[in-house]
């Protein structure tokens, strides 16, 4: 049941990090109208099972007064809110309580803040600045720490005996897959049989970015929002339906490169880097379902 909505008010954002699955830099485009966001949360509130709002991006920070109506908003209408954030602008403790300490007082209920070498390598940091302000204030706060992917163990057992993990926590979708996946050991293509990250059957979350598309993972999208109301096309989902989904439930990026003869190569680090270079190649064929572009590394063209 669906119960969480993450709103991505922007694909901008202050860093251009290798392990952004999402190709997040200062030049990306596609930022949400405050009309939008209303559009999106009255289509949430008529969903119904919705609890969770979450604000992300790129960085939403970027776009303070447009946050702070959608956080108003959302918990106006009975949501609880969240928002990830990079922190860039906690350059001071009093800045930085400055900048919380309104969203604070709208009852914003979670801040997460990436806390990694991939956007801070000094100790004294505004994530760490960030995360002081928001205990401060008595503001619920969660980490996100991504480091650079290395071959963690070699431990497993039974068939799976020597499978290579890989430490790090980065998805290996989006940039990451350009970036970050050099030298990494990887793993027979006819093993990788599920996907083991989204629940694309029934999903418990989905992001909503500024062109309208409802991503059930990044770059897999159900339909466009801004053509059918959001609520109709959670309503009306099926992933018998779904081109891309309904191969990824049944038999993970194996089914999906086969059902569409999509070339291969024989290894790869995991699932998702898997399915995220088949769906790369099936761009054209569903331009609808595999949207938008420049998630996948290619000019922005919604
Ligand atoms: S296998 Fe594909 S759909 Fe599943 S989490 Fe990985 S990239 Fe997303």
């Amino acid at each position: 049941m669906l119960s969480d909505i993450h709103i991505l008010l922007t694909y901008q954002c202050t860093f251009e990090c290798d392990h952004c699955f999402l190709y997040s830099s200062p030049f990306a485009e596609g930022t949400m109208t405050l009309r939008q966001i209303r559009r999106v949360l009255d289509e949430s509130r008529k969903i119904g099972s919705v609890k969770w709002i979450y604000f992300e991006g790129g960085e939403p920070f970027l776009f303070y007064p447009l946050l702070f109506e959608g956080v108003k908003t959302a918990r106006n209408m009975g949501f609880q809110v969240g928002i990830v954030t990079n922190s860039y602008w906690a350059i001071s403790a009093e800045d930085a309580e400055l900048w919380l300490r309104p969203l604070h007082e709208l009852g914003l209920d979670e801040l997460s803040i990436s806390d990694d070498a991939f956007h801070y390598r000094e100790e004294d940091n505004s994530a760490k600045r960030a995360l002081s302000a928001a205990h401060k204030l008595g503001l619920q706060t969660s980490s996100i720490s991504i480091q650079k992917p290395f071959a963690e163990a070699l431990p497993g057992q039974g068939q799976d005996k020597g499978v290579p993990v890989i430490g790090g926590g980065a998805m290996f979708k989006g940039r990451a897959v350009d970036k970050l996946t050099a030298g990494l050991p990887r793993r027979p293509w006819y093993k990788l049989i599920e996907c083991p990250h989204e629940e694309l059957q029934s999903p418990s979350r989905v992001h909503v970015d500024p062109y309208g598309h409802i991503h059930t993972c990044q770059g897999i999208s159900i339909g466009n929002m801004w053509q059918t109301p959001l609520s109709m096309l959670v309503q009306e989902y099926k992933v018998q339906s779904h081109p891309i989904c309904d191969p990824l439930v049944k038999k993970g990026p194996v089914a999906l490169s086969k059902q569409y003869d999509v070339a291969h190569e024989k290894e790869y680090i995991d699932e998702c880097h898997f399915c995220y270079l088949v769906r790369r190649a099936l761009i054209d064929r569903f331009p609808t379902y595999l949207a938008p572009r420049q998630v996948y590394g290619y000019e922005a063209n919604k």
